[in-house]
């Protein structure tokens, strides 16, 4: 007899409900759930892949061991030991910064790593530190530090009130809200237009979420920053500046005013694409709107500018009072709360890269310096690789230079269920129990939720005889590193969920929430402020010096460009695409070829391209080849691949992804082209040239 089970599906930000038909141990139907209170049965293709991966038969599930003849099965005992021993050999030969780490996407999504991961960190006592953080989202941290005083203090849109929503950058129909989780988004979005509001997108190409929107501007790429700039000089222009109750504390609105002066619309539009006039329309209308909230993701994040415009569209926000209040820009009050216990302070630039100098941000460096962190030789220089649920080679910038470093490593040890681009190079890899194995409630996602609701999910299957979870790992791992293994047990993830739980806003617990498979609401987003700001003078900072400084970047010709490389990259992202780990699911890639260079109508006239014509492009760094698509939804002058592809390096065991191969953004995007500020990797505006082939 068939049995139902739900969850939350953990493959994205958006934790949808799901609901699990099973039978004798086989998964019968993934649906949505129509019970979950926050993604209301809403689910998108790639639920599916929860059991593709389940199956996957080249999903790892003891560990490996590379040898001269291939990789071997090996032992729980036999790889800790070894695994320990090399890294503690490392560590006493070359120093701790030997050691580097790097955290991938997945990590994230997983309450066991989670909960686990920093005990791990602490141990290592490395400064070589690097996740996906500096991949895409470490501008919208670094101005919730330095506005309202810690890097998870990151303004939600409250989209289900609001009756404006300025989108930059950002494609929520394709990942359904990143930074902003939103599952069901296309409905929530429709909702804003039947209540008579507006959706606006500001975007170099006319995506997925174009088609939903009130109306689509091109932007030229990277000039956002100057967009921005022009709708605050509106917004003072024209008087519509009221903070509301926020003027109690916030400081230094008379900066911004300045600050903006020489920004008119007339000064941008060239540089921008967009005209002064409709600068000057979406001001007025923004400003005046009943609601309004502004929000950016990753056009904007993984950019040169990528933290300035973060700082100015919460400023913005601020200026019309469109912050902590229904429809604007609010905080979340999670149940578990990642920030009942934190505290304000430095966290940035507290000691920088080796090689370049990049500074430190939330206790990591920039990964657009860890190739060269591995192959400088010097004091310092990383020796040995941890990799937890992560594929740098094809999502980190000039991934073929990483895809090199990662051979001249001493030791290198991957967490992880596959053997894929990056992980191939591992000596061991220790492969933990995966998605439906595991129980999940997801820290992380919930703190950047449109809705506070919260939800628990029990395992649906046992772990293979043998396999340990992800904790499991990191607690071995740490115990053995540290020496400590008398006193120290293994601890599940759900002790410390429940004591955070019980200790949160609402005072629920783990079995409240387990009594309620489909998930408890906790209501829209609440006005929180100034009780939740974590800057030492509990007041919104406005023009922090860190940032004003760095608008010196903006000087005439900040965005030139060289007659070599006339075309500006970008990069997207498919639904049914996730980064580069779905890609074993044959459901999910199959059917027409997705990895293609879009380019524009008239571009590829000019070229006398043909669609689907192979097409050479070229950047800096590297060279591939890629057919081409050719359209009108997207900017003249602009181009773009999409993320996650490049499978077929050899080495890798993924039967799926290799016959869907693909090529790498990545082996085009270049790791010294940044957010010189923080660091984090700008992979939009890569300059590329085109040759037909
Ligand atoms: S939108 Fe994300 S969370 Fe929802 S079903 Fe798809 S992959 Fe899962």
């Amino acid at each position: 007899m068939s049995k139902v089970h739900y969850r939350n599906c953990n493959l994205c930000e958006a934790i949808c409900g799901i609901e699990i038909k099973h039978e004798n141990g086989e998964i019968l139907s993934i649906a949505g759930d129509k019970n979950d209170p926050f993604s209301r049965g809403h689910i998108c293709p790639k639920a599916v892949a929860l059991k593709d991966i389940y199956l996957d038969a080249n999903r790892l599930k003891f560990p490996v061991r590379r040898t001269k003849n291939g990789w071997r099965q090996i032992s729980w005992e036999a790889a800790f030991d070894e695994v320990t021993a090399k890294i503690k050999e490392i560590q006493t030969c070359h120093g701790r910064n030997a050691v580097a780490i790097y955290q991938g996407n997945p990590s994230v999504h997983n309450l066991g790593t989670m909960l686990n991961n920093r005990e791990l960190l602490k141990c290592l006592k490395t400064q070589n530190s690097f996740s996906a953080t500096s991949v895409d989202q470490l501008p919208h941290h670094f101005a919730g530090w330095a506005m309202f005083g810690h890097p998870l203090l990151i303004p939600i849109p409250d989209i289900d009130r609001t009756d404006f929503f300025l989108i930059l950058g950002a494609n929520p129909l394709a990942s359904n809200g990143s930074l902003m989780t939103a599952p069901d988004v296309a409905n929530r979005l429709e909702a804003i237009k039947q209540r008579g509001g507006k959706v606006v997108l500001i975007d170099p190409r006319k995506t997925e979420t174009a088609r939903v929107a009130s109306e689509h501007h091109f932007v030229k790429p990277s000039s956002d920053v100057y967009f921005l700039l022009a709708i605050m000089n509106r917004l003072f222009a024209e008087n519509l500046i009221n903070l509301g109750k926020l003027k109690d504390f916030t400081d230094d609105i008379e900066i911004l005013r300045e600050i903006s002066k020489e920004f008119s619309p007339e000064t941008v539009e060239d540089i921008t694409g967009i005209s002064a006039s409709e600068i000057r329309r979406l001001g007025s209308e923004f400003g005046t709107a009943k609601s309004a909230v502004c929000y950016g993701r990753m056009g904007v994040s993984i950019q040169k500018f990528g933290s300035l415009c973060h700082w100015l569209i919460n400023s913005i926000n601020i200026l019309t009072g469109n912050f902590d209040r229904a429809g604007g820009a609010m905080f979340t009050a999670p149940a578990f709360d990642v920030l009942a216990a934190a505290k304000g302070g430095n966290v940035f630039n507290r000691w920088q890269s080796r090689v370049r100098r990049l500074p430190e941000f939330i206790g990591e460096l920039p990964v657009v310096a860890l190739s060269e962190e591995i192959l400088t030789e010097g004091e310092g220089q990383i020796k040995a690789l941890i990799t937890s649920c992560g594929n740098p080679v094809l999502s980190t910038p000039n991934g073929n230079q990483l895809d090199k470093a990662l051979e001249n490593l001493e030791f290198m040890v991957s967490i992880d269920i596959y053997i894929n681009e990056t992980t191939r190079h591992a000596d061991i890899i220790l492969p933990p129990a995966t998605g439906l194995e595991n129980s999940h409630y997801d820290v992380i996602f919930n703190a950047f939720a449109v809705r506070n609701t919260a939800k628990y999910s029990e395992p649906l299957f046992v772990k293979t005889d043998g396999a340990k979870y992800d904790w499991e790992i990191f607690q071995e791992l740490v115990h053995r590193l540290s020496g400590e293994t008398e006193h120290l047990k293994s601890e599940p993830p759900e002790v410390k969920l429940d004591l955070g739980l019980q200790f949160g806003k609402y005072k629920l617990s783990l079995a409240e929430l387990s009594e309620n498979p489909h998930g408890i609401d906790l209501g829209a987003l609440q006005e929180c402020l100034p009780n939740r700001l974590l800057t030492e003078n509990k007041r919104i900072n406005l023009a922090p010096e860190v940032l004003v400084k760095d608008l010196h970047r903006l000087k005439t010709g900040a965005l030139t460009v060289s007659e070599d490389f006339p075309f500006a990259l970008i990069g997207r992202r498919h639904l049914r695409d996730n980064n580069s780990w779905l890609h074993n699911s044959e459901r999910l890639v199959k059917g027409k070829n997705r990895c293609t260079l879009l380019i524009n109508a008239l571009d590829a006239e000019r070229l006398n391209l043909q669609n689907k014509q192979m097409v050479k492009v070229s950047s800096r760094v590297g060279t591939i080849e890629i057919p081409c698509e050719i359209t009108e939804n997207i900017g003249r002058g602009v181009v773009s691949i999409p993320h996650g592809y490049g499978h077929g390096r050899a080495g890798v065991k993924l039967d799926t992804a290799k016959k869907y191969a693909g090529v790498s953004l990545n082996d085009l995007t270049d790791e010294r082209v940044l957010d010189e500020l923080t660091g984090n990797a700008a992979f939009s505006n890569v300059r590329v040239r085109l040759e037909a082939r």
